[in-house]
């Protein structure tokens, strides 16, 4: 019986706390433009200056829910696909993995879902259930154990937002440090807040993935809505 359950059968509920759950086309990476329900959990510890999404920084932010009653609100749409987003959906208050997500996802599993997880990769928690876990390293807040594991144990994709957040050398240094990284992995994502900051910065971001032999990251959901939440 998976450890879920047992938690389950000693009555001890498990909360989480959710900022939003909507219904949108994934944006960014290999299921970009897929239909997707996304719940986006609440808490950041790593508040990176150019965050999208600081209304899920907070704790506290959203409502309480225990995960089946997030698994009924994800039924309400005709999808397949779930993506986890945050906040940092992996990392718990006490740096540790988030109390919760075990059971969320081996529901969701269990359910027949394509669970995508969007995460910084500091937390490596086998027991959690997913698909394909996006990763989007951030500088000064790496944890190099934790992103092989995740690269070992899932399909992975790492996604690098570029100019201002990485260097490319920077980016090179850490894929290195790796070990063996599959080039068609690796993706470089404009740092944009909204259309207009995109389109001026993405032929720099496609020349520097030609280079390399990397792979462009567009962003659909601002070229699509230029920076709207919820959608
Ligand atoms: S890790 Fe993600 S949610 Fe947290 S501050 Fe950085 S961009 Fe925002």
């Amino acid at each position: 019986m998976p450890n879920w359950v047992l938690r389950t059968a000693y009555h001890i509920p498990t909360i989480m706390q959710v900022v939003e759950v909507f219904y949108s086309l994934q944006g960014e990476g290999a299921l970009t433009g897929m239909p997707s329900v996304f719940v986006r959990l609440a808490g950041c510890l790593i508040r990176c200056p150019w965050c999208d999404t600081r209304y899920a920084w907070d704790w506290d932010a959203g409502v309480q829910m225990e995960p089946r009653a997030i698994i009924d609100l994800i039924g309400q749409w005709d999808c397949r696909h779930v993506v986890i987003t945050g906040g940092e959906p992996l990392l718990g208050q006490d740096g540790r993995a988030r109390e919760g997500l075990v059971e969320l996802t081996r529901r969701l599993e269990d359910r027949g879902y394509h669970l995508t997880i969007e995460t910084s990769g500091q937390v490596f928690d086998r027991a959690v259930a997913c698909d394909l876990m996006s990763i989007s390293p951030k500088p000064g807040h790496l944890n190099i154990d934790a992103l092989k594991d995740l690269l070992g144990h899932y399909r992975c994709q790492l996604k690098f937002i570029v100019p201002g957040v990485w260097d490319l050398d920077q980016i090179d240094g850490l894929v290195a440090g790796l070990g063996h990284v599959d080039r068609s992995m690796i993706w470089l994502m404009p740092l944009a807040r909204d259309r207009a900051e995109l389109l001026a910065i993405q032929d720099q971001v496609a020349q520097a993935c030609l280079q390399r032999g990397w792979r462009f990251c567009q962003r659909l959901h601002i070229l699509l809505w230029d920076g709207q939440t919820g959608r």
